[in-house]
């Protein structure tokens, strides 16, 4: 598949790298071209925390109110959260891709387009730098749009899912990851399974939940 050539985000990204200064930076960011249609940037939120979680872009919600996981999507994340016992104050929450990418229906609704290679390779830099300001002990990738951003193109949620990996070195990501499925997979997955498919998604949060605090600490945060 062709690659687009695009600028990406690491010129942007300002010398001092806090949380709030880059969350600054990334609102004038035209990294790629999804800047021009969608309303604002949506960075990541939470305070410095032991756990990152990495969706793959805001949602039509996200995107008018500027916040991730505000939507649907979103509730059903806090839902999980709280099943699986994680408290949601360690949590910090982010996206693959900081832009809404989409098309528009009848000049009206607006329907939410997977990112591409592109756009996840020309964002990564503010998830990077947003993993480096965070210093998360685990990073939980929700989908394979943020999973194949730190593990690799060819990682497949469905084969690797609920697993504690180390990303490969140039990926960049110290911590190591746990990839599930997006919220979102759940909430369409319209089958009498989608009980099954909640229980699963919680379970591989909870994995993620006794990585950080449990006995087994993988990650100090020592560099
Ligand atoms: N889906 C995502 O991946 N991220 C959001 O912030 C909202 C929905
Ligand atoms: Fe920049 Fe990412 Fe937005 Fe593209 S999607 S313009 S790289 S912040």
């Amino acid at each position: 598949m062709a690659t687009t050539q695009v600028p990406g985000a690491q010129r942007y990204l300002p010398d001092r790298r806090t949380l709030s200064a880059l969350r600054e930076a990334a609102a004038g960011c035209h990294g790629c071209e999804l800047y021009r249609d969608a309303t604002q940037t949506v960075f990541g939120e939470g305070r410095g925390a032991p756990l990152m979680l990495v969706g793959e872009q805001p949602g039509d919600q996200e995107d008018r109110q500027g916040h991730p996981f505000v939507g649907p999507a979103g509730r059903l994340l806090d839902r999980a959260i709280h099943d699986a016992g994680i408290d949601p104050e360690l949590v910090y929450a982010t996206n693959a891709v900081k832009h809404f990418k989409f098309t528009r229906r009848e000049g009206k609704r607006r329907i939410h387009q997977k990112p591409g290679r592109t756009e996840v390779v020309a964002c990564r830099p503010w998830l990077i730098a947003e993993i480096d300001a965070v210093r998360p002990q685990l990073v939980v990738c929700l989908g394979a749009t943020a999973a194949q951003s730190l593990l690799g193109a060819a990682f497949r949620v469905s084969t690797g899912r609920g697993e504690l990996l180390n990303p490969p070195t140039g990926a960049q990501c110290r911590p190591p990851v746990l990839a599930t499925v997006h919220p979102s997979a759940v909430l369409r997955d319209r089958s009498d399974r989608r009980d099954e498919a909640y229980r699963a998604f919680v379970d591989d949060l909870r994995v993620a939940a006794t990585a950080v605090t449990g006995e087994h600490r993988l990650y100090d945060g020592a560099v």
